[in-house]
């Protein structure tokens, strides 16, 4: 059995792990902080940091400019922040779009030289070292090589991914997902949910990488009564913030399918939330998956408690509470696009886009 693995980011957990390890943040001079308007406050995350930096002597910024879909140049700009103010190293404190920008930051500082679409070209230099600290429970961004930017230019999102990109230090404090809103949880549950499934359900899965899935499919099955009735105890939070980081570490080897390579599109183009746009997809995509890799699908439906594929895609459905119409030029235009995308070829079988104009038309 193959279980060749690397995951190279060391991961802290628990109650005020942020002050309880504050000797960790000493790991340059200056840090340039990457976060969005209001997370990293609203969170504590924001205090708990600048006190372990202010204890240790070391000096930070807070670029506070990322939004939902993180742009390109956005970033590019907090990479000419990151140099004008000398920073060697970035923090990250948000959701999935802080976390991914504070990657794509953490590259641009340390490549002056290249223009903002030159990030996806391979040959750059080491990115600065990265710590980051999740605020939602959903992206696992904090234990994988992956950045997803906002291309308006090309009307699409794309990742790029280099082995620098791996965070050093991952910190995880359920605390921090406590004020989060009933809609951001259930979104973002729905997105750890889809990568653990679409890692286990990857032509890539290995023994390593079910060992995470299993285990973070069935901690989230633990939530399913929680995330209904929109009532988060502390264990309950504390559950969805290790599921989705165990996703994180799970496509950190297989990466995602197809579903989030449709998802895309339904993000960029009719604004729906990543989680929500993935969990729109996946009641079809366990469908399509079935022919396939029966067995898999049904290991799936068991952890999580659930009789079929109806039970799931309706769940999923309610939690995501959104339909969206597409037209058939629409659904023919995604499906063409997602084709472009390396994980699509990660899924089961041979996808077509034939294949995906159903699974959208069904879904
Ligand atoms: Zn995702």
């Amino acid at each position: 059995m193959n279980i060749d693995f690397y995951m190279p980011v060391k991961i802290f957990s628990g109650e005020g792990c942020v002050s309880a390890n504050q000797n960790l943040f000493d790991i340059g001079k200056k840090a340039l902080i990457v976060t969005d308007a209001e997370s990293a406050v609203i969170s504590g995350a924001l205090e708990d940091v600048s006190s372990a930096l202010d204890s240790l002597g070391i000096g930070f910024t807070v670029f506070n400019k990322i939004r939902e879909n993180p742009l390109i140049l956005t970033c590019f700009e907090g990479g000419t922040t990151a140099r004008n103010i000398c920073a060697d190293f970035i923090i990250g404190i948000g959701g999935g779009s802080s976390m991914d920008a504070a990657k794509a930051i953490a590259a641009y500082a340390s490549n002056p030289d290249i223009k903002p679409e030159e990030i996806f070209e391979s040959g750059l230099k080491p990115s600065l070292p990265l710590i980051l600290i999740p605020t939602t429970a959903g992206t696992g961004s904090e234990v994988t090589p992956y950045s997803i930017l906002t291309i308006p230019a090309a009307e699409t999102k794309r990742s790029f991914s280099v082995p620098e990109l791996f965070p050093k230090i991952a910190f995880l404090d359920r605390r921090y997902t406590e004020r989060l809103p009933v809609s951001i949880t259930r979104d973002t549950a729905v997105d750890a949910l889809s990568h653990l499934v679409e890692g286990y359900l990857s032509r890539r899965a290995i023994g390593t990488s079910d060992i995470f899935a299993e285990r973070g499919i069935r901690l989230w099955a633990q939530c399913i009564t929680a995330l209904r009735e929109g009532e988060f105890s502390p264990e309950d939070r504390d559950r969805l913030l290790v599921a989705s980081t165990l996703g994180g570490i799970t496509i950190s080897h297989t990466g995602t399918t197809f579903v989030h390579s449709l998802g895309y599109s339904l993000t960029y183009y009719h604004d729906i939330p990543h989680g929500r746009a993935n969990g729109m997809l996946m009641g079809e995509y366990l469908r399509y998956t079935q022919e396939y890799a029966p067995q898999r699908v049904s290991n799936v439906l068991s952890w999580l408690g659930l009789a079929d594929i109806s039970e799931f895609a309706a769940i999923v459905k309610e939690l995501s509470g959104s339909v969206v119409e597409l037209t058939d030029q629409e659904i023919k235009a995604y499906a063409a696009k997602a084709m472009g995308s390396r994980n699509v070829g990660y899924s089961q079988g041979e996808v077509t886009e034939a294949v995906l104009q159903k699974v959208l038309r069904n879904s």
